[in-house]
């Protein structure tokens, strides 16, 4: 039982230095967030040890009466957290909830109708080589080329046309909030199941800050790693008893085994802080942050740069950024932030004339930011170096050093690591 330094440091040289790269970077991958010290000892306890296939009380291995208590208290908070009747907290993943949702209520073959890839979707929601696109026959929707909205007019049409068995409400890069309520109404039309992968947004819904998708979804799917600020996995939702025992046998022994138990207890804990004032706090700057970084990257000297942030705005925790007109793609665009320690994704822009390796945009998001502190003094100067260093001519320099001294101001994990 030596410490990993000994046993293994290359890995503990990776461990270090992944560390001192969270500090020294800002983050503004829109998915990712620092979870809090308590989530970490969670997931790096003895948990991990136990096998505890089943459920809470049906478990198909000896000793559970523990690791139970935790999955409990995972259910009942994740269930009082969005008010649902149902919560199954076993996905890994935000992916494995989706094809277990998949599997719960629909069959291969099925038409699935969702928001496609290149617009905003998520892989799993019909991407050709992902499982989604595999075993379903996926129909997608778009946004409009103008406005970068979706058109609920178009879902109807598709949806009218095509008659799917399941319709998908739900994005990773889409800066504007769905309207659950037309979704559903759409979905009742056509005699379709509304799915609600809401893995972006859950933190701002369990803040009370988004529209809530569980009155109006048969399922709702998330995961806990991105706005919430939990461990790295998933969780599901319904308020329709029959779909939540379909869910249960989706998740296991449809698809997995043995659940992550230390996930599962550092889920529990993400959940009892997602209920805190100093939760909704955050999910209050993440917001204003997104709102600071869309007005700022829309000043003038922005836009003569041929710099544009699709929609006109944000109404969520991130903001989508158009590089078409621009001197830089999305790949020069991110590795340049790169370079000033910014941490952004490129992300494909609708009819992207550019290959999926480039793209013509970026995806900038504002949680694990928020998380480190950020109010809104800091985000307006991260949203100015961010609007500096798109321009041609930026003094590369110059604004490191600004992120320098924003990175320091807010110290990530103290003690940790020393
Ligand atoms: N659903 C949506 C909307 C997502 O954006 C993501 C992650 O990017 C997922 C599901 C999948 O989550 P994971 O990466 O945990 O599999």
């Amino acid at each position: 039982n030596a410490p990993l330094a000994e046993v293994d440091p290359e890995i503990a040289e990776v461990l270090q230095r992944e560390l001192d790269r969270q500090r020294g970077f800002l983050e503004m991958i829109a998915s990712e967030n620092f979870v809090p010290v308590s989530v970490l000892e969670s997931q790096g306890s003895v948990l991990t040890n136990k096998y505890a296939e089943g459920y809470p009380g049906r478990r198909y291995y000896g000793g559970c009466e523990v690791v139970d208590v935790a999955e409990e208290l995972a259910i009942e908070r994740a269930k009082a957290l969005f008010g649902a009747a149902f919560a199954n907290v076993q996905p890994h993943s935000g992916a494995s909830a989706n094809a277990a949702v998949l599997h719960a209520i629909a069959r291969p073959g099925d038409t699935i109708l969702g928001l496609s890839l290149d617009h905003g979707g998520h892989l799993t929601h019909g991407m050709k080589i992902n499982f989604s696109g595999r075993l379903y026959d996926i129909v997608a929707y778009g946004v409009d080329a103008e406005t970068s909205l979706v058109d609920m007019d178009e879902v109807r049409r598709l949806a009218h046309e095509h008659k799917p068995k399941v319709i998908i409400a739900g994005w990773s890069a889409y800066p504007r909030q769905l309207d659950f309520a037309a979704f559903r109404e759409i979905a009742d039309e056509v005699g379709a199941l509304l799915w609600v992968d809401m893995a972006h947004f859950a933190g701002l819904v369990a803040a009370g800050l988004h529209p809530s998708p569980v009155p109006h979804a048969h399922v709702v799917s998330s995961t806990v790693h991105k706005t919430i600020g939990g461990p790295r996995s998933g969780f599901i939702l319904s308020n329709d008893a029959e779909i939540a025992k379909k869910i249960n046998s989706a998740v296991f022994p449809g698809q997995q085994g043995g659940p992550l138990m230390h996930v599962i207890a550092a889920k529990a804990t993400a959940f009892k802080l997602a209920a805190t004032d100093a939760f909704k706090d955050r999910q209050e700057r993440t917001l204003r942050g997104a709102r600071i970084l869309a007005e700022r990257l829309s000043r003038q000297d922005v836009a003569d740069a041929g710099i544009a942030v699709r929609s006109g705005g944000t109404d969520v925790h991130l903001v989508l950024v158009d590089l078409r007109d621009a001197a830089i793609d999305g790949k020069q665009a991110e590795d340049l932030l790169h370079e000033i320690r910014i941490t952004v994704n490129r992300n494909s822009v609708p009819n992207d004339p550019r290959p999926p390796m480039t793209t013509s945009g970026l995806r900038i998001g504002t949680p694990a930011l928020a998380t480190r502190g950020f109010g809104d003094a800091e985000f307006t100067e991260v949203a100015d170096v961010i609007a500096l260093a798109l321009q041609p001519g930026a003094d590369v320099p110059a604004l490191r050093e600004r992120v320098a001294r924003l990175a320091e101001s807010f110290p990530l994990y103290p003690g940790l690591g020393e």
